[in-house]
């Protein structure tokens, strides 16, 4: 069944430079772009979206970095989205990550890991609908 995951290029990746190449890997990966688009977060903005980790000792380091410079937020679609999108990424420590994965080729360091995938295809749902109207999703 097609599931969807939300994707964020994060300011790192953006400000490097690597966001044509991440949509190109998207695309060659058989996602498909329901959605996206260019933003930037104010920190409640961020704090909202990573409500989950509040609390953590990174959840101030994560939410001021998150809202520090423009992200591309993507809405996806594929078999299997969630798992697909986080195989693809890497693990969350790109020291920790397989070679040829998004975060071992383009992350800075454990913070600033280039990108952001959804863990289940429910909170993949709330995700997209965090940042995208219904109107904004389409279906091809
Ligand atoms: P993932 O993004 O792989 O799902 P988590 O949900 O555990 O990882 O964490 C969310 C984000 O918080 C990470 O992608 C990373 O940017 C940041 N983060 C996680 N753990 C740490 C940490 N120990 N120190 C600093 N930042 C962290
Ligand atoms: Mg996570």
């Amino acid at each position: 069944m097609k599931t969807r995951t939300l994707a964020i290029i994060k300011p790192d990746a953006v400000a490097s430079g690597h966001t044509g190449k991440i949509i190109s890997r998207i695309t060659n990966e058989g996602f498909s772009i329901l959605g996206s688009k260019q933003i930037k977060m104010n920190l409640s903005q961020a704090e909202g979206f990573y409500d989950i980790h509040r609390g953590k000792p990174f959840f101030e380091e994560l939410t001021q970095f998150m809202s520090s410079g423009s992200c591309i937020v993507l809405a996806l679609e594929k078999e299997n989205a969630v798992k697909e999108w986080r195989n693809v990424i890497g693990a969350t420590n790109p020291d920790e990550a397989d070679e040829g994965t998004i975060r071992k080729l383009y992350a800075k360091d454990l913070g600033q890991n280039a990108v952001h995938g959804s863990d289940s295809a429910e909170n993949g749902q709330k995700e997209i609908a965090y940042f995208f109207a219904e109107f904004e999703l389409i279906l091809n």
